[in-house]
């Protein structure tokens, strides 16, 4: 086989927060890929960065008291305990703020800026747009650092791209009565000449329409961007034909990359941040002394980039356009994932958060294997969502990683230690000749379906695998045979068929679960490294030490506790003064309602319910989203308009009040299934405030309200 040459990347997390669980997963996906690769024989530079620049990171460092620059090394700093925790190999993590990216981005726009006109000339076009400005910060605002009435329903305070209560989209200067976020004062509109890629450009559009449909990509995804060429939406909600321009500049003050010749005007930082790949590649090249131009301009190099499917339109229009028209080489492949999400719970995405904590979870001693061999058996080719579920997560490294897999060495080797000093026989018998020759010879369908990416079943097969060695031992039973010393070459040679089966399983997980294979080479000696290596006996083992822990219920309650929190006592006081005891009001605001029979009250199923985890809701301000927990087994997701009275990190480790048995309710954001109690006046307006119910302590999620 000859050896291919890899490029390959992640997606360039933003500069504005440590990892999630939703990074990890991409880091390992993309890992096992590349430690499969590795294995083969193959050359793979596996290379990240941290994307730096844009307007919410300029923000986030002023707000911080620090520059840009200071803030993302701060960012950055943070990395190395995340990546080095689950065992992620990049050769290189680098900085969309270097200089190789300055360079870099600003060649590849004067490349395409100055292409020759018997080529079709310049893909750079300049136009004048009119767009908010506060004069207050001396800033053009992006549309989510504006709000207005909704020039459509009336509804105040929504973002200048659309209404969260009608749900118009629309563009910001459409807003009544704007106000900048920032400053709160009223933004003006102002004139600036913008630059833009121009993808609606007969060149661009042939050439993307072959990329995206000569089968390079997912089918589901593909058939996703097809769409694109045909109709769009607008900013003002109209829809146009075909694919529409990019504009790829901003103005001063904005943290980015200057655009040559054009003082003032910065890169949108999605036009540099993709060219981050290259410049992290570089610097690696460069600390190698390797040259760069000389290793793109490998015929058969390969470019790979792993991403989100949140990310799609930036790495299979503009990406690859922009790498091609200036004359560079363009992405092989785009291998794009879903969303992961915990418990049946929140979508994870760059901006948000979950209940699972990756650094929790190495910190509680949790072993990084399981969540890298979980993933992996739950990870398909397909750009689709997966579930981690904490009673799933139990059962599939328990039963099937230890209890079908890691068991295997145990129940063999004590005996070979004891009895045999440690060596171990060339003849297994028929049946394990032909067990460990079955086991072997599937070396070639398991490193397909890694090739493919297909990891789920890839472990899936390995698993009927052990299971199939697993029968062996309950045929053979060891255990037996060792209480009569008469049965000792049977013993011998079940025991050295289990660890040679054990080597080859082994070998196949090993880009699932590097640090155990490099434990079994350690015991076995059996080379870990080379897929096609060895098929080599293994002549002896050393003592057996534990391989690998079970997860323990215990291990897995402390992860998604909620951190303990400080001065979060319920308030019982009313906190309300001046309305007058005396007063013929009705009391709240409204009359009591009718009454109502015992068995009235009883259709509403009242329940004590933990806020396991709380969040905003991306797009609207009103609303938290509420994973609760009432002792079903299961979390709900419910949302709640109570985002202007809690900040979602007080709430969570709580209990309240929930209706749980209301008929589920499709709402924008997602489905919530249930109501959670709160009192406010009737007239918010008069009495504003509204207040969840919290129970006496001693109450226990799920009982009932009677
Ligand atoms: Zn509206």
């Amino acid at each position: 086989m000859s050896v291919r040459q890899l490029f390959v990347t992640t997606a360039l997390p933003y500069a504005n927060g440590n990892f999630h669980i939703g990074h990890i997963m991409e880091y390992i996906q993309a890992d096992i890929w590349v430690r499969f690769q590795r294995m083969q024989g193959h050359q793979v530079n596996f290379v990240c960065a941290d994307d730096t620049h844009g307007a919410p990171i300029m923000i986030a460092s002023e707000k911080a008291g620090k520059t840009p620059q200071q803030f993302v090394a701060d960012i950055a700093a943070g990395r190395k305990p995340y990546l080095d925790g689950f065992h992620i190999s990049f050769d290189n993590w680098h900085s969309t703020d270097a200089p190789e990216n300055h360079e870099l981005a600003r060649q590849i726009y004067r490349d395409l800026r100055d292409i020759p006109a018997d080529q079709g000339g310049s893909l750079i076009a300049r136009k004048t747009i009119e767009q908010f400005f506060d004069p207050a910060k001396n800033m053009f605002l992006p549309d989510r650092f504006i709000q207005g009435e909704c020039p459509k329903c009336h509804a105040k305070d929504q973002y200048g791209d659309n209404c969260e209560v009608c749900g118009a989209v629309y563009a910001p200067t459409d807003l009544i009565d704007p106000v900048s976020v920032l400053s709160g004062v009223r933004p003006e509109r102002k004139s600036s000449e913008h630059f833009f890629f121009q993808l609606s450009d007969p060149r661009c559009v042939e050439y993307l329409q072959k990329w995206t449909q000569d089968g390079r990509l997912q089918p589901e995804v593909a058939n996703k961007v097809k769409e694109w060429f045909s109709v769009r939406t607008n900013p003002d909600g109209s829809t146009s034909e075909g694919l529409g321009d990019w504009d790829i500049s901003r103005d001063a003050p904005y943290f980015g990359i200057e655009i040559p010749d054009a003082p003032g005007k910065y890169f949108y930082v999605w036009l540099d941040a993709p060219v981050g790949y290259l410049a992290s590649l570089k610097n690696l090249l460069n600390k190698r002394g390797e040259d760069y131009a000389a290793y793109m301009a490998q015929p058969g190099l390969e470019q790979y980039h792993f991403i989100g499917k949140d990310i799609v339109t930036f790495h299979t229009l503009f990406w690859p356009a922009m790498l091609h028209f200036s004359g560079r080489k363009a992405p092989d492949k785009v291998f794009v994932h879903g969303f992961l999400t915990v418990n049946n719970g929140e979508k994870m995405s760059k901006s948000r958060g979950t209940g699972l904590d990756p650094l929790k979870y190495l910190s509680l001693g949790m072993n990084p294997e399981w969540l890298r061999y979980y993933l992996a058996a739950k990870l398909s080719a397909r750009n689709e969502d997966i579930d981690f579920n904490a009673d799933d997560f139990m059962a599939r490294v328990n039963s099937d990683l230890i209890g079908k897999f890691v068991n295997i060495a145990s129940r063999a080797a004590g005996f070979l230690t004891k009895r045999f000093e440690g060596k171990l026989t060339t003849d297994f018998g028929v049946q394990g000749s032909a067990l460990l020759s079955a086991l072997r010879e599937a070396s070639e369908g398991i490193a397909a379906l890694y090739e493919a990416r297909e990891f789920g079943k890839a472990t899936r097969e390995i698993m009927l695998m052990a299971d199939k060695v697993n029968a062996y031992v309950d045929q053979n039973k060891p255990w037996d045979l060792a209480k009569n010393p008469a049965n000792n070459e049977a013993l011998h040679q079940v025991c050295s068929t289990l660890v040679n089966t054990f080597a080859v399983l082994a070998r196949y997980l090993a880009p699932v679960l590097p640090s155990l294979a490099q434990a079994v080479e350690s015991l076995t000696g059996s080379d870990m490294k080379h897929w096609n290596a060895a098929n080599l006996d293994v002549a002896s083992i050393q003592p057996y030490q534990h391989l690998m822990q079970r997860v323990t219920p215990e291990q897995l309650d402390a992860l998604f506790e909620p951190p303990a929190k400080l001065g979060s006592e319920p308030e019982f006081s009313a906190g309300k003064s001046g309305s007058d005891p005396n007063s013929s009001l009705p009391p709240g605001g409204e009359d009591i309602a009718h009454t109502i029979s015992i068995d009235d009250f009883a259709k509403i199923d009242l329940r004590i319910a933990k806020i396991v985890n709380c969040e905003g809701v991306e797009g609207s301000i009103k609303l938290l989203r509420l994973t609760l927990d009432v002792g079903e087994g299961r979390m709900r997701n419910v949302f709640s308009g109570i985002a202007s009275m809690y900040k979602p990190e007080d709430l969570i480790g709580q209990l309240t009040v929930m209706v749980a048995n209301l008929a589920p309710r499709k709402m924008k954001f997602g489905i919530s299934e249930g109501m959670v109690l709160a009192a406010s006046h009737a007239d918010e307006k008069a009495e504003p405030g509204i207040y969840i119910l919290n129970p006496w302590p001693g109450a226990q999620p799920g009982m009932r309200i009677h």
